[in-house]
């Protein structure tokens, strides 16, 4: 029997993004695509360099699982790299902290900790047009 999947816990939106190598043909080629949970364990250990156990706390799961997500995004992103292909970074198993907003004028995205204070403006330029991530 397969365990259902726990949702991993992030605290900022990944971006909806497509990486794509120049003067290369690439659309004959199946794009990677990286879930957000793996690109988030990417950010966590080789950009923000926390450990496993560290980057495990922030997403709420444990060390062994961090380690095998860790190890998924690796290869991915290897994969593209090598083979020369589209990267893609998509919605996977997660859910943000808190209550997050877009600013539709200057694409800031913020977090509301405590939504009985939200002024409904964004905080960079003053925007009230927002929508909920
Ligand atoms: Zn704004």
């Amino acid at each position: 029997m397969v365990r259902p999947i726990k949702i991993r816990k992030l605290y900022l939106p990944h971006p909806t993004i497509t990486f794509s190598p120049i003067n290369s043909n690439v659309a004959e080629k199946k794009k990677v695509t990286l879930l957000s949970e793996e690109y988030h364990a990417l950010r966590l250990i080789d950009y923000e360099l926390l450990n496993h156990s560290q980057a495990a706390k922030v997403m709420g799961i444990s060390r062994p699982t961090i380690t095998r997500i860790y190890e998924k995004a690796r290869k991915k992103l290897a994969t593209a790299l090598i083979e020369i292909r589209e990267l893609e970074v998509k919605e996977g198993n997660t859910t943000l902290h808190g209550s997050w907003y877009k600013c539709k004028v200057c694409g800031s995205e913020f977090n509301i900790p405590d939504p009985d204070l939200f002024q409904e403006l964004c905080p960079v330029c003053n925007s009230s047009e927002l929508y909920k991530l």
